[in-house]
């Protein structure tokens, strides 16, 4: 293992040229220990690829699968970015909503959604913008789904330590059937959330070497990959103490008991209490169904942010997030009380 040195030391190694573009043997090995501590899975050094973020693993998974009109399905609310990676790639992006009207997709709200030209689907849980954690029974059908119908399955796994109330998170890879070079199986995860490196733009995947090659490639022509010194930087936060990671999920836990309990006393207001990350996704149709207008409204007249509904696939929802102070938090819902109760 890489002894880890400040990045003002690190200049001094001059180790400061071109990586190799899916990063250095370092970094990869690094994420085959986390992947072996969390997910129980030893990978090798050919089956990673570290990206620009998770963000753009994501994108460098998509672009090395799609085809021009093949469809990826996910489940909604999805994270605002999927449908324009898909529509990126050329491709056609295929929101599945659960049919009982929770946040809580079913195999059948999948299955429903799949044509001829499905390739991939997309997982994200514990789920932006809505924080809930996908049941086990979602997560092993799916997984064996695509196994079945042949699709790519992209999990995408960037809150998977900031989670509440005791949970644990369910492994995808415990009911893969397929774990050889034909697996479909890609999961994504990276710094961003849990070491609050959002910054430093680290993220990963890891999957089938034929796939993690091509996926290589396109970044090789794209940006060469990610800079030295945040890899050196990545290296630090996964190897390093990981005490932080528990307090910042203490302190998210903490902030999301307050943020629902004002919200669950907020006249009209509707919420589906989290399970992870830091967002809540809240139904404020009583008061205004346009989630666009109603956030802007609350920017101009009580300087409080919050994000449409509508960019998650959820018109008349907002999505409010918990992750600043306790003080923040009251004074934002305080605010918004005062905007919109007259
Ligand atoms: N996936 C989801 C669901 C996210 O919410 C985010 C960031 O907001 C990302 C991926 C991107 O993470 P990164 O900062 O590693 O690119």
């Amino acid at each position: 293992m890489d002894a880890i040195i400040p990045i003002s030391e690190h200049l001094n190694t001059r180790e400061v040229r071109y990586t190799p573009a899916a990063g250095i043997p370092a970094l990869k090995q690094a994420i085959i220990g986390y992947t072996e501590e969390f997910y129980n899975r030893k990978v090798q050094q050919e089956n990673v690829i570290a990206a620009s973020g998770a963000k753009h693993a994501i994108m460098l998974a998509l672009q090395a699968i799609l085809n021009p009109q093949e469809e990826v399905i996910f489940p909604v609310p999805y994270w605002v970015s999927y449908p324009d990676m898909a529509r990126l790639c050329g491709a056609i992006p295929v929101p599945a909503s659960p049919e009982d009207g929770s946040f809580y997709p079913g195999i059948k709200d999948i299955e429903n959604r799949v044509s001829s030209h499905t390739k991939a689907v997309i997982i994200n849980s514990p789920n932006n913008p809505s924080g809930v954690i996908y049941s086990e029974k979602f997560i092993s059908d799916i997984v064996r789904f695509c196994e079945n119908k042949n699709l790519y399955l992209i999990m995408d796994d960037i809150y998977h330590r900031l989670i509440f109330d005791g949970k644990t998170i369910i492994n995808p890879y415990d009911y893969a059937k397929n774990l050889d070079e034909s697996s479909k199986l890609i999961i994504v995860n990276g710094v961003s959330k849990a070491y609050a490196m959002t910054g430093f733009r680290i993220g990963w995947a890891v999957a089938n070497t034929g796939l993690i090659e091509a996926m290589t490639n396109i970044q090789g022509h794209q940006t060469s990959g990610p800079s030295v010194l945040l890899q050196k930087a990545a290296i630090g936060a996964i190897n390093g103490e990981q005490l932080g990671v528990e307090e910042l999920r203490t302190t998210l836990e903490k902030n999301r008991n307050v943020m629902i309990d004002l919200l669950n006393s907020f006249e009209g207001v509707k919420v589906t209490r989290p399970e992870g990350t830091f967002y809540c996704l809240a139904d404020f149709s009583a008061y205004e169904k346009d989630s666009n207008k109603l956030s802007n409204f609350l920017i101009d007249k009580v300087q409080v942010l919050t994000v449409p509904g509508a960019e998650f696939g959820m018109e008349g929802y907002l999505r409010l997030s918990y992750c600043g102070s306790l003080a923040d938090i009251k004074e934002g819902i305080e605010r918004i009380k005062s905007a919109l109760l007259k």
